[in-house]
């Protein structure tokens, strides 16, 4: 698949990267439709940011159609439009439980931060509880 690298500050290139697999019972491959480019995305684009040359896309906001589903997952399946969140707690601890699941508990440091979606792909974990249906 094809995915969004950046190169250094001011160069963003494409390149072709192995197409992300399910990892865990409750994650979710996703076809991305649309990623968005979030103000923060572009700290890195415009100043480095010290952001390491050639890593992975800041992308971490989009919208997709769920293309295959861990078997833990049972509130979307594929063929289902869906919002694809910065944050994906793990909607059980407490963190997530108060509504903080920028913190979840179960996302030691960044982790919980997502990054990666300006790709044709993308993995997403904790899928019951964080992906977001779009009904009709
Ligand atoms: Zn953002
Ligand atoms: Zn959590």
């Amino acid at each position: 698949m094809k995915t969004a690298i950046f190169e250094k500050a001011g160069l963003m290139t494409i390149e072709e990267v192995p197409k992300p697999q399910l990892q865990a019972d409750d994650d979710v491959i996703i076809k991305v439709v649309r990623a968005c480019v979030c103000g923060s995305d572009l700290w890195a684009y415009a100043n480095g940011d010290k952001k390491a040359a050639h890593s992975v896309n800041s992308g971490h906001e989009a919208l997709g159609i769920v293309e295959e589903v861990g078997p833990a997952i049972t509130t979307v399946q594929p063929g289902d439009f869906v919002i694809v969140p910065f944050t994906h707690g793990c909607g059980e601890c407490d963190a997530c439980r108060a509504g903080f699941d920028g913190t979840c508990d179960n996302h030691p440091g960044y982790t919980n931060w997502s990054s990666g979606f300006q790709s044709e792909y993308v993995r997403f974990h904790y899928a019951n509880w964080a992906l977001i249906k779009i009904p009709g």
